[in-house]
């Protein structure tokens, strides 16, 4: 798939005081291509995440479309089309769906079009467009999460942990989401813990673990890695 680079990642080390999340992370990300992180608790995958959308100062070389994102802050790199959809979601509990979408397109996009590919994506956020944000369930405000990240209208756009806590029927709307927004020409990192989604997904995963990436390939090659299997795949 991918064509030229949108995302180089290049020994990227980061430290919380004397916790070291990430130990020297390589990455590189073509357009277009579907990129997954994986790796348990704790292994850097939300650090990652974080460093890529400005929101942690790192060591090493990240560049977005060329230019280092080191000194950006997050909004500039909203504006450039680096839009991420954090684990935390980050909802108004107390807005309706519809407004906490608006917030979206406060940097960039084209609300109406925006607004349409969402509602065609995830039904659900226009049946509910008037309820609060609260009252909708974990999966729906994860839908609501990626839709406010796609009225953006993202070029590379990173999702942490997009399946953390759903139920299995909520997992196979967000399945579907996810590979129609593929389809659009956006690009993706999927930070994942759910390795079988991510196998099912990605182009190609890499395997973090303690802050390194110890495995690199297509689902189809690390699907037969000894490790893989055993340590994540069940066996
Ligand atoms: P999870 O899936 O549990 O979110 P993760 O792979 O996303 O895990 P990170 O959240 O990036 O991992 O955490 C990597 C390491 O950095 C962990 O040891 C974590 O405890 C530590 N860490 C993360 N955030 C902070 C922080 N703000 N202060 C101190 N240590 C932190």
């Amino acid at each position: 798939t991918g064509g030229d680079t949108i995302l180089s990642i290049d020994d990227v080390h980061v430290s919380y005081g004397k916790v070291q999340a990430l130990n020297g992370v390589d990455l590189d990300i073509g357009t277009g291509e579907l990129i997954s992180v994986i790796g348990p608790n704790g292994a850097g995958k939300s650090t990652l995440a974080n460093s890529i959308s400005g929101f942690l100062p790192y060591d090493g070389s990240i560049t977005y479309k060329g230019e280092e994102i080191d000194e950006s802050d997050p909004e500039d790199l909203v504006e450039r089309g680096l839009i991420q959809c954090t684990e935390k979601r980050d909802l108004f509990g107390f807005m309706s769906v519809e407004d906490n979408l608006d917030l979206g397109t406060y940097v960039r996009g084209d609300y109406d079009e925006r607004l349409e590919f969402v509602y065609d994506l995830f039904p659900t956020l226009e049946e509910r467009k008037d309820q609060h944000a609260h009252t909708m369930s974990g999966g729906e405000q994860q839908m609501l999460a990626i839709g406010r990240a796609l009225m953006s209208d993202p070029e590379l756009l990173v999702l942490d942990e997009p399946t953390l806590g759903l139920a299995p029927v909520i997992l196979d709307d967000i399945s579907e989401g996810i590979d129609r927004i593929q389809e659009e020409g956006v690009t993706i990192l999927l930070c994942e813990q759910n390795v079988t989604f991510a196998m099912n997904h990605a182009d190609r995963i890499n395997l973090l673990e303690n802050g390194e990436v110890v495995r690199q390939g297509p689902p189809s090659e690390l699907r037969d890695d000894d490790y893989i299997r055993e340590s994540y795949l069940g066996g």
